[in-house]
């Protein structure tokens, strides 16, 4: 074999693309949205640096404690196939969105794997497009081998939701999941990962949402994040709604604080030694409820203190075949670059539209940078600090009736006219007017009052939303220095900034 054709079959077999497209543009709005969060300048264009698509709204289990699909009445409040993103509207919002987003994150309410590989497909095309990265959160019932082939190369992140690490509890919180079957969906994809690694970055990590009934499997949670090669856990504590969930009261976390202490100690010291990060809420310490007393009502599982010793370890458990697995993850592998090579290369309308719409938006950027960098540069100089909000000016999340919000934690935002939920969750100042994705652009949407009205009320400390949420943080210079550079269109030169807009 010549030199040449040898390197040609090496590249081909590569997985990872040349640059994707549409890069420039995205650090671009980078130094936009980094402009904007510092001067709080909100007559500074901007576009989201993350979009949600809520291709779905359906899900495939009943989680008693689920807010949206755990009892049979907000089931089929949810469970609504009109719900679901008309490709259409998604290609719309692609469109206008991609080019300037960095990430793409599937349905955060439902299960976003509860769709055709079709339909996948379609949502996966428009990531390429645009050269965005997507982020999954999957109870990973529906993770078979054929979508993860679509996933793989456009995956920034995976989240598994996984609420309980042994059959028992996980069979128990996740009604209508079966432990074994997830567990083996996730250990193909996380072996396709590593296969892939060479080629591809993708970060997976374990949420676990705690209660009294899977407390007691939070060190094992951390065996199995082992067994499966993840070596990241977050750890949520469960919202059980006292009103309208009074069944499940006894699993609130009210009630378990010393048993949390308890097992989060054992998981923390198994982690460190396995050099696994574990994100959890601090322990009660002197402060926890002793004696526990859950309130009447049942927990969905109640288990010893010894669960944990008792069981036997997550291999044995599990008995799943190695050779299988690394079989099944191959096929996947296999699969992904027969795909790469049957790719096509990009339209001249298509380059011609990226370099335009760079341009303009470097415009944009030069005049922003123009304006500002007198007082950026006093800013630093006097090491200021100020209240933040990762969120604010680069988040959206869309729903198929065009109505939106603009963090995870505040109000849903639209049309009044048209969706009846809307006017029970946010009372709109008279002077804003309604916008629906349905019907204005995306870029209109975003720099519209109702979205700077959102955005100033958060500066002016008058957001409800805002006052006890834990996303406001106080940031000290140093984060806002580095959220300039890291789009790597703002040097810092001494006391001086730089627009680099050459790339120089
Ligand atoms: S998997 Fe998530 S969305 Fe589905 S029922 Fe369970 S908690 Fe709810
Ligand atoms: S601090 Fe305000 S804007 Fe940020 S996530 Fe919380 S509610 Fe939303």
């Amino acid at each position: 074999m010549g030199m040449n054709i040898f390197f040609k079959s090496l590249f081909a077999d590569k997985v990872a693309a040349d640059t994707p497209p549409y890069q420039r543009l995205k650090r671009v709005n980078a130094a936009l949205v980094a402009i904007r969060k510092l001067t709080r300048d909100l007559t500074i264009p901007v576009m989201p640096k993350t979009v949600v698509l809520t291709n779905t709204q359906m899900c495939n289990l009943k989680c008693p404690y689920c807010g949206s699909h755990g009892s049979p009445e907000v089931k089929a409040l949810y469970h609504d196939k009109s719900k679901n993103m008309e490709l259409a509207f998604m290609e719309k919002l692609a469109g206008e969105a991609l080019p300037h987003a960095e990430n793409v994150w599937l349905s955060l309410i439902g299960e976003p794997l509860m769709t055709t590989v079709e339909n996948l497909e379609a949502y996966v095309h428009q990531c390429r497009k645009f050269g965005a990265r997507m982020t999954v959160s999957t109870n990973a019932g529906l993770l078979s081998e054929d979508k993860m082939v679509f996933l793989l190369p456009v995956l920034a992140e995976i989240h598994f939701s996984l609420d309980g690490a042994s059959a028992p509890i996980f069979d128990a919180c996740r009604l209508g999941a079966q432990f074994g079957k997830v567990i083996r969906n996730i250990k193909i994809m996380t072996e396709a990962i590593r296969l892939l690694s060479d080629d591809i970055r993708v970060d997976s990590r374990i949420v676990f949402t705690l209660c009294g009934s899977n407390v007691r499997d939070f060190p094992r949670m951390v065996e199995l994040s082992r067994f499966l090669g993840i070596k990241r856990i977050q750890v949520n504590f469960v919202h059980i709604n006292m009103e309208h969930q009074n069944a499940l009261r006894g699993d609130s976390m009210t009630f378990h604080q010393s048993t949390y202490d308890r097992m989060r100690e054992q998981a923390l010291s198994l982690a460190e030694g396995y050099g696994i990060v574990v994100v959890c809420p601090p322990p009660f310490g002197e402060t926890a409820t002793s004696p526990e007393i859950p309130p009447p009502g049942p927990l969905m599982v109640e288990l010893p203190d010894s669960y944990f010793q008792t069981r036997p370890d997550v291999e044995t458990e599990l008995g799943f075949d190695p050779d299988e697995i690394h079989a099944r993850a191959s096929q996947v592998v296999t699969a992904i670059r027969q795909r790469r090579r049957a790719e096509k290369a990009r339209s001249a309308a298509d380059i011609r539209h990226e370099k335009a719409l760079t341009r303009q938006w470097e415009k944009v950027l030069e005049q922003a940078f123009a304006k500002h960098k007198d007082g950026m540069e006093q800013f630093f100089t006097q090491a200021s600090s100020m209240q933040e909000c990762w969120y604010l000016d680069s988040y959206l999340d869309v729903r198929n009736d065009g109505d939106f919000r603009l963090c995870c934690n505040g109000p849903t935002m639209g049309d009044v006219t048209a969706s009846p939920h809307f006017r029970e969750r946010i009372a709109v100042a008279a002077d804003v007017a309604a916008v629906t994705l349905r019907r204005q652009t995306v870029t209109d949407a975003f720099q519209s009052s109702l979205c700077t009205s959102f955005v100033r009320s958060f500066d002016e400390g008058t957001n409800p939303s805002c006052t006890h949420c834990s996303a406001r943080t106080l940031r000290e210079s140093g984060y806002f220095r580095e959220t300039l550079e890291s789009s790597d269109m703002i040097r810092f030169e001494g006391t001086q900034l730089r627009l680099a807009l050459s790339g120089e």
